[in-house]
């Protein structure tokens, strides 16, 4: 048993694969603290799939999860992120271990490169409905260990390629697994935790991908290597805590201190329009999540300038008395300045 207590983060937890995960992790003494990460309400094709009740239809899948797993658990500090996991500020993510129970590559891909960056564990697992296939794989960041993307491949490119053509990453596919499918990877992926939180250097799951064949009866366990060929650069960040408060500091004093400001992953801009009823929305702010039309709901696209990957004192020009909570900054952000990474932390 470790001595430290742990915060584990649960990427689509309110889906398939996360509502039967969840009361596995919030009966683990071990876990202090849970983030769950899930933009989707419970609809009522969910029932027949997912582990929830009639009550919960109409919910936020978080918030319906987190009211279950504090009864299970009263002590269990347990926070609910009503948001794409690509929207939530990174320094929010920044725990022990991340558990991905997602069903969109894009967002898989994203939560690899946050691993990596933030240098914490995860395990990533994935259900094939049709051919009752599980998936599990764990990766451990370090100098040679494989990342998820290392051991992909064409296929899983071309998928990809078709989510963003889809809508930028919002289109997924349901596998139309069984809540029986997605219990059993539920109840896989809450043994490898329990493995991890007994001793993490052991886990011997770690650069490993296990595929359980519940159609035929075959486990197969595979040992990734890191690809040298691999899309992703492995690079890890050094962070160190910026105290500002985004509601009182302007984008000027941001930039005396910083010089520039980024936030990987994330584009600004300074003017959008709807491409259907041509409506408009200006002033700088940082596009996430992607903007849709207060008037007919569809994505805007950048107009003016377009998106501005770095602000700096030319690229803020005219916007530099704005705050930075005004400009879409939040706690938990974590912004590049130059080579450097700052946590927006909140001074007490
Ligand atoms: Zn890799
Ligand atoms: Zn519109």
């Amino acid at each position: 048993m470790p001595a430290k207590t742990l915060h584990i983060v649960v990427a689509g937890a309110g889906g398939n694969t996360g509502s039967h995960l969840l009361p596995h992790l919030a009966r683990m003494a071990s876990i202090e603290k849970l983030t769950l990460v899930d933009p989707d309400t419970y609809e009522p094709a969910n029932l027949v799939v997912q582990n929830i009740q009639t009550d919960d239809i109409g919910r936020a899948k978080v918030e319906a999860q987190a009211h279950k797993l504090r009864r299970i658990n009263p002590a269990l500090e347990v926070i609910a992120l009503r948001q794409r996991v690509e929207d939530v500020p990174r320094g929010l993510l920044d725990s022990d271990l991340m558990l991905s129970c997602l069903d969109s590559k894009a967002a898989r891909q994203h939560l690899n490169e946050i691993a990596w960056r933030l240098n914490i564990p995860w395990i990533d697992c994935g259900v094939l409905g049709s051919q009752n296939l599980v998936r599990v794989n764990a990766c451990v960041p370090s100098q040679d260990s494989p990342c998820l993307e290392c051991g992909w491949g064409h296929d899983e490119y071309a998928t990809l390629e078709q989510e963003y053509l889809c809508g930028a990453g919002v289109a997924t596919f349901p596998t139309m697994a069984s809540s029986a499918l997605g219990s059993l990877a539920g109840s896989l992926m809450a043994i490898e935790v329990a493995k991890f939180l007994r001793d993490e250097s052991t886990s011997p799951l770690a650069g490993r991908q296990l595929v359980l064949d519940a159609e035929h009866h075959i486990l197969q366990v595979t040992a990734l290597r890191r690809n040298p060929w691999c899309r992703f650069d492995h690079r890890g960040w050094m962070i160190t805590p910026w105290n500002c408060r985004p509601e009182a500091t302007t984008l000027s004093q941001a930039l005396d201190e910083l010089g520039s400001l980024r936030v990987e992953g994330h584009r600004f801009v300074t003017e959008l329009l709807c491409p259907g009823c041509s409506h408009r929305l200006e002033g700088l702010r940082l596009n996430r999540p992607l903007a849709r039309c207060p008037q007919c709901n569809r994505r805007m696209v950048t107009a003016g300038f377009g998106a501005i990957e770095r602000l700096d004192s030319t690229t803020a020009n005219g916007s530099s008395k704005l705050t930075l909570a005004q400009i879409g900054l939040q706690p938990g952000d974590i912004v590049c300045a130059g080579a450097r990474h700052r946590r927006i932390v909140e001074a007490a």
